[in-house]
């Protein structure tokens, strides 16, 4: 049977780092076999979800290039995705387990689970559901229906351990009497989480569920569930949490790093970065890289080689990943990933000139977010110089250096990088200077920085007007102008 998997988003907030590492993990799975990866989508919270969370998640599944192949916006053979769309399938299966007696209806009100709890509590015994409904006969029922008390659908939970075998954690049980009767229907017809989504895994024929760790004692009731259907379970693979740097749960409340992939892709990192990083939380490649592709991941992604334990988050790391990303990007996929941070001199360019430039500047970059002030040299008005900049013309021979240069420039019947870059040549040459003594005083006159792209880029970018008047400039001599 070929693999089918999936990732199953509640949408009440945005896509979390943790998610968007599971949802890596899944995709990672299906493509490395040949099989499905399916999103579905967990609203039967109708107070929490919403369509605008839903929107965001898939579209941020998208900027991480994560494609499904089925799900509520491609459809599918299993459609709807969408689980408060399948309420009627809920229903349906709560009945078979009403009718084979697995399950049982339930007239407790709030304020009866509530303070019976508090009882249990205080006695020392765990605060498990007392079993109240389980014992009613058909006479009690019907009198609690005539009551019109609320009605639920509880499973009856059968006696025994429950035994796991996990993807990543080995042999898992869970003792009998961990849980109580637990509710699979609401009484306003909705399912809970449990149920809903042991329907769904098994209606949909999920062959394998990788999810975060967090869920694991929920794997024993659905354990139980799909035991009391009759269907045989999935592979399960819980994979570790992400962890702040005290080790606490890396959550959306405790607001030390961004824990939101839209955070992280609005503050300029890419999601080649992102995904290499969060995947090498928690799954060791067996060597020592430190960055891998989607390529490479796909090469060595196994759920043996994830982690028990959870990992660190660490943002300097992240960054440092990013700017690996940057440097080694091709000017095609920045000038896709940087397009809401390009100023609109430069997204206006033809895409082969704006390629370049890109890649003119892609080695000072730490972030998308850096890409306006690296650019801005190469841009409109002279900069003002840095501190650094301004020292390195300060000299009369600097200066000279400048104004000899602006002279050779101005009457070049090409203007190219190559032609700019032997005129200075030979100019140093003639001068005696060469070296850092030749190279620095120009960069800092053309671009008022120390560092930066290649020379002959810069001027090629520039052009021939800019570049004459920067160096008049500091020369000290009037611009006379020139053309671009
Ligand atoms: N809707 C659940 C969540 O967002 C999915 C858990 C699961 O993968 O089963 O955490």
């Amino acid at each position: 049977m070929s693999v089918r998997v999936r990732f199953a988003p509640s949408p009440t907030g945005w896509l979390h780092v943790g998610g968007a590492r599971t949802a890596y993990f899944n995709w990672l799975f299906a493509r490395q076999r040949g099989g499905r990866f399916v999103v579905r989508i967990e609203d039967t919270d109708v107070e929490r979800s919403t369509p605008e969370s839903e929107s965001g998640v898939l579209d941020d599944l998208r900027w991480l290039g994560l494609d499904w192949d089925e799900g509520p916006d491609v459809g599918g053979p299993e459609a709807p995705y969408r689980q408060s769309e399948r309420l009627e399938i809920y229903r349906d299966r709560a009945r078979a387990l009403l009718d084979a007696g697995r399950a049982y209806p339930c007239f407790c009100t709030d304020a009866e689970l509530e303070a019976r709890r508090g009882q249990a509590l205080a006695a020392g015994r765990p605060p498990h559901y007392d079993g109240h409904c389980r014992r009613l006969g058909a006479a009690e029922r019907e009198a609690a229906r005539g009551e019109g008390r609320p009605e639920s659908v509880r499973f009856a939970v059968a006696a025994g351990d429950q035994v796991l075998h996990d993807g990543v954690r080995g042999e898992v049980r869970f003792p009998e009497g961990m849980v109580g009767d637990f509710v699979l229907l609401r009484s306003n017809g909705r399912p809970t989480y449990n149920f809903a989504c042991v329907v769904d895994d098994a209606g949909m024929g999920i062959t394998d569920v990788i999810r975060a760790e967090e869920h694991l004692s929920n794997t024993g009731r659905q354990l139980m569930l799909y035991g009391a259907l009759g269907l045989p379970p999935p592979r399960f693979a819980h994979v570790p949490l992400i962890l702040n740097r005290d080790r606490s749960k890396m959550s959306k409340r405790t607001g030390e790093i961004a824990v939101a992939v839209g955070d992280w892709r609005r503050a300029g990192f890419v999601p080649e970065a992102l995904l290499s990083y969060l995947a090498l939380l928690g799954f060791h490649p067996g060597d020592e890289r430190e960055i891998l592709s989607r390529a490479e991941m796909l090469e060595a992604f196994t759920l043996e080689r994830v982690g028990r334990s959870g990992a660190v988050f660490d943002p300097d790391k992240l960054r440092w990943v990013n700017a690996h990303a940057l440097h080694h990007a091709s000017g095609a996929d920045l000038a896709q990933w940087g397009a809401a941070f390009l100023p609109d001199a430069v997204r206006a360019l033809p895409p082969p000139r704006l390629e370049r430039v890109l890649e003119a500047v892609r080695g000072n970059l730490a972030t998308l977010a850096d890409l306006p002030s690296e650019l801005a040299p190469l841009l409109g008005d002279a900069p003002t110089p840095e501190p650094d900049a301004a020292a390195a013309i300060a000299s009369p021979q600097s200066r000279e250096l400048c104004a000899a240069l602006a002279r050779e420039l101005e009457p070049l019947a090409d203007w190219s990088g190559n032609a700019f870059k032997s005129t200075l040549l030979s100019l140093g040459k003639r001068l005696g200077v060469k070296g850092r003594d030749l190279f620095q005083p120009v960069r800092a006159a053309l671009t008022g920085r120390t560092h930066g792209p290649e020379l002959p880029l810069v001027a090629e970018l520039l052009g021939r007007g800019r570049c004459v008047a920067r160096l008049r400039a500091a020369a000290g001599s009037p611009s006379t102008g020139g053309v671009e």
